[in-house]
């Protein structure tokens, strides 16, 4: 596509999983949208997602106050109040919206059939047997491929924000965040083409996922390496939260099997954790056992790996009926099949693996970043829902809600500033690079930073460790700025530098955060410190 005025639109979004999706449907009819996404339409977090999304639907049972209560309890003091309120009450209209675009969730006689996951006080998760995400990403995506209004770039890789002081640079007027800063679109790399194109709007809205792929073993796919983040920290943008990062306390233990998630789900049904010699250890840890939050579990979970030195736990199905295990869990009964394990007859190895970012590039009630007409929604975010820990199935709700609020944004700035107003970009300078020579430099640089991730900055940290992290990423960022300009861009590139920043911002949130909260556990600062900490931590990028 060589004729720039067909990259202009009114809003960009970025990012096809059920945030940017349900955001681009919603501003179909009202302006001029486009989705751009780096591989396929559904190739995301959303797709994976398998026990369901949180709302309050049975009202003789279950409340708004007790889902607030709920997520205040697992987000550890740091969720805001208003935004759980917000999101929560936005649950029955989620799953409403959701079924009006033809995501068929099951039911049972009394209406939907809701389940119960770790840390809800009550059964509450709608979903599509154990394959919800695909239940929405495969009915969203059908709408968005139907739509006349959308155009979709699949395989175009946004690679920086193109903002005000962005182009200023070299006038010494560019600051990076500053007052007067604002977003105008975005390159993004034609992946087919190996070109980078510019991309204008109004208004830019982040909706890449998260950014699970920054460690060894995670239950995220390869598009997870916090491309948002790191374009909206390079941009001035501020960053909060990053420190808290999900583990999720069942990946399958599987040589041949490449992040596979066994659902908490499983849990909410009945199963057990039990070590090698068949012990339920999950009553040693908490009173809730084995539907204790997943911090805990998971923390759990490392130190019974740490002291008997076993590769994995198991968990436990064998007591209920196979019939029910097959009716409520195919995919992953399947799956298990497929390696040789029957679920129905014998323990499922797991280990915990790098799940959910918390943190992300913080916003308000209403989508917006510090930077004017960057919106950002879903995992990139961080709106304050979670605090300091997600409470499963909140996730997709969240993305849910707040598309509708950032579509609502969206209309007002373009109320506010015309569509004339997605100006003119200059095209990508590719300057005097050349073909990238080795490979073998990327590949070796990625799996440094994700196994240092793994051992250093993991489940249980420590400062020494957290420098000793820092020290060595620092130099592979370096590296990475070296050879920027040096090369043509390639996906894999694009991907460790972002992959470097996100990791560097991790670590550098927790080295601040000097107390153990949530997902954030320090064995040099173990207790929580709520005189100095009740609050988040941002970062803005040095200079901005
Ligand atoms: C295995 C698994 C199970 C889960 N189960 C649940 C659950 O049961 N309930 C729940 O609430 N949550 C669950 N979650 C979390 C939830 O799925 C995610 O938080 C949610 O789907 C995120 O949606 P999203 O739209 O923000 O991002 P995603 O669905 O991850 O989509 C991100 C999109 O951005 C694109 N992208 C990324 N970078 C770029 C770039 N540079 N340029 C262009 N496009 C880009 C990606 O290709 C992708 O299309 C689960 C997550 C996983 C991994």
């Amino acid at each position: 596509m060589d004729d720039p005025q067909s990259r202009t639109f009114d809003v960009l979004v970025l990012g096809s999983g059920v945030a940017g999706l349900s955001l681009a449907l919603h501003l179909a009819g009202e302006c001029a949208v486009a989705v751009l996404t780096k591989r396929g339409l559904v190739d995301g977090n959303t797709a994976l997602a398998q026990g369901g999304i949180a709302a309050v639907l049975d009202l003789d049972r279950d409340s708004a106050d007790k889902h607030i209560q709920d997520t205040l309890v697992a987000g550890a003091g740091l969720c805001r109040p208003g935004i759980v309120e917000l999101v929560v009450g936005g649950g029955a209209r989620a799953i409403a919206e959701l079924r009006a675009r033809g995501v068929d969730f099951d039911a049972d006689g009394q209406g939907l059939h809701l389940t119960r996951e770790g840390g809800h006080s009550e059964r509450r998760v709608a979903h599509r047997a154990d394959r919800t995400g695909a239940a929405i990403a495969d009915a969203l995506a059908e709408q968005v491929r139907s739509h006349p209004n959308i155009a979709v770039f699949e395989h175009h890789q946004a690679v920086d924000l193109i903002t005000r002081a962005r182009l200023a640079r070299g006038t010494g007027r560019g600051t990076p965040g500053a007052r007067g800063d604002r977003v105008l679109g975005v390159y993004a790399l034609d992946i087919a083409a190996g070109r980078v194109e510019a991309f204008s709007a109004t208004v830019v809205c982040l909706a890449t996922g998260g950014a699970g792929k920054t460690y060894l073993y995670t239950t995220n796919p390869d598009v997870a390496t916090g491309d948002g983040v790191a374009m909206a920290w390079r941009a001035g943008a501020r960053i909060a939260n990053m420190e808290f990062f999900q583990f999720h306390p069942t990946c399958l233990y599987h040589p041949q099997a490449k992040n596979f998630l066994i659902s908490e789900a499983l849990r909410g049904e009945g199963g057990v954790l039990r070590n090698r010699r068949g012990e339920a250890f999950m009553p040693r840890y908490d009173p809730r056992k084995d539907l204790a939050p997943r911090d805990i579990v998971a923390r759990a979970i490392d130190r019974e790996l740490k002291a008997s030195g076993d590769d994995s736990v198991f968990l436990d199905m064998t007591h209920l009926p196979a019939a029910f295990v097959e009716a409520h869990f195919p995919t992953i009964h399947a799956r298990c099949l497929e390696l040789g394990i029957d679920m129905r007859k014998a323990p499922i190895p797991v280990v915990p693996a790098a799940h959910y970012q918390c943190g992300g590039v913080q916003v308000n009630k209403d989508a917006e970043t510090s930077l004017f007409g960057l919106l950002a929604i879903g995992e990139v975010a961080c709106s304050g829902l979670h605090g300091a820990n997600r409470l499963a199935s909140n996730s997709l709700l969240e993305a849910v809600v707040y598309a509708r609020r950032a579509a609502d944004t969206a209309l007002r700035i373009l109320a506010e500033r015309g569509s004339a107003d997605a100006l003119r970009v200059p095209e990508w300078d590719t300057g005097s690079a050349g073909d990238p020579d080795e490979q073998v430099v990327v590949t070796q640089s990625w799996d440094e930073i994700r196994r240092l991730m793994w051992n250093y900055v993991g489940i249980v940290r420590t400062s020494r460790r957290l420098l000793r992290a820092q020290r060595r990423i620092e130099l592979i960022a370096d590296e990475v700025r070296e050879d920027w300009w040096r090369f043509y861009l390639t996906p894999d590139l694009i991907e460790l530098r972002n992959i470097s920043a996100v990791a560097l911002l991790i670590v550098e949130s927790a080295l601040a955060r000097q107390e153990s909260r949530g997902l954030h556990w320090s064995l040099d600062y173990p207790d929580t410190d709520d005189v100095n900490w009740l609050r988040d931590t941002v970062t803005v990028r040095a200079g901005a």
